[in-house]
């Protein structure tokens, strides 16, 4: 693309009419310009949402000096009109990826990006295999991510609302929570409590683990009663106007021996120390030192075994990670969780998670469920 024709481009996409979606487009747009990349294929649904607002399970944006163009099977193609506002809509019969190699072809765009790390190796070969065969594929993978990992302040409201909503149903539901209920009834009662405060509905499968299943991270709730004396896990989040929150307690049945309330104190010590270097500007794994640090101070690191934290919205996870090895730096906008947990043979299981903002301010809890109630005495 010459000069000229680029800043034509650009044109077309400062024109549209003003909205978050818009201003997005316009952003990845300008990316493009910087890698001197005529055009991107994006069909990663939350991405396709991100750029449009268009909400259905399948269809592929093309990002161009043409304007963006949505293509949709006829199943989405009155939907699609209706959400994505300032963007063409076009029924493609067929497949969608072959569809968008076509209008490429047709275009003669050279240089194109698309989602590496989204597209199967079989669905980029119906791309490559289209009617785009002269064009140079561009990995641009995770770049709508990283646009996506700094929030607007909408978003970050839509963030929190989720998360009210999902403290809400939590603390609700510590009164059912008792020896002889089962796993399964508490996650269900938790589904079901989201859904009635209007949730679209849960973010990811709510884990309940209690007693020796709690050593277990990622435990599905199961048919196991719960017992006097245990330990028990909840993480759940609800999905409220397309975004989501990601929250996790542990409470005790009865009255805790001290050395379990000793590692309680110690993990929401660690988890405060993780929010303590919440910092815009400062590198992600900084956080997860914080973490480690503060366990391994009580002789807890070992038990550690995952990262402490990720980024929350569109997708439960999504950029940035908050590991170890993740040197990039933390920006404002950014909504990512803090979750230390210790999982002990034989003992079980402590998490606490909560979901934060980070602003130029400071950071917000957007989960905020109360951390002192752990002790159910029923
Ligand atoms: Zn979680
Ligand atoms: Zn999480």
């Amino acid at each position: 693309m010459n000069k000229k024709s680029a800043s034509n481009a650009a044109g077309v996409y400062a024109a549209t009419p003003h909205s978050p979606f818009t201003e997005r487009r316009e952003r990845l747009f300008k990316e493009l310009q910087s890698r001197k990349i005529q055009g991107m294929v994006v069909a990663k649904p939350a991405n396709v949402f991100y750029l449009t607002g268009f909400h259905g399970s399948a269809g592929t944006l093309i990002l161009s000096g043409e304007g963006p163009l949505l293509l949709v099977d006829p199943r989405y193609t009155l939907q699609a009109e209706e959400q994505a506002g300032g963007v063409k809509v076009i029924e493609a019969r067929g497949s969608l990826l072959s569809a968008a190699g076509d209008w490429l072809g047709r275009k003669r765009l050279k240089r194109v990006g698309f989602e590496d790390t989204h597209l199967s190796c079989a669905e980029f070969s119906v791309l490559k295999g289209s009617g785009a065969r002269k064009v140079v594929w561009k990995n641009l993978g995770g770049v709508v991510e990283s646009l996506r990992a700094v929030k607007e302040p909408g978003e970050v409201e839509r963030v929190a609302q989720a998360g009210r909503l999902t403290a809400e149903v939590f603390e609700e539901l510590l009164q059912k929570v008792k020896p002889g209920v089962r796993e399964v009834e508490l996650a269900a009662e938790i589904e079901f409590r989201m859904r009635g405060k209007g949730a679209d509905g849960v973010a990811f499968e709510t884990i309940v683990a209690s007693g020796f299943r709690g050593a277990y991270p990622h435990a599905r709730a199961s048919n196991k009663q719960l017992k006097a004396g245990e330990l028990v896990i909840f993480d759940l989040g609800a999905i409220l106007s397309g975004y989501a929150a990601d929250m996790t307690r542990t409470v005790f049945l009865g009255k805790p021996p001290s050395r379990v309330s000793a590692l309680y104190r110690a993990v929401l010590e660690a988890q405060q120390a993780g929010v303590n270097a919440l910092k815009a500007g400062k590198a992600a794994n900084s956080v997860d030192r914080a973490v480690r640090k503060t366990l391994a101070t009580h002789n807890l690191d070992q038990f550690f075994t995952h990262s402490t934290g990720h980024g929350v919205g569109l997708e439960i996870h999504e950029s940035p990670r908050l590991a170890r090895v993740e040197k990039a730096r933390l920006q404002a906008g950014y909504v990512v969780t803090v979750e230390p947990g210790i999982y002990i043979e034989g003992l079980g299981g402590i998490r606490i998670e909560d979901t934060f903002a980070i602003s130029t301010d400071g950071v917000r809890n957007l989960t905020p469920a109360s951390k002192d109630n752990w002790i159910l005495n029923s």
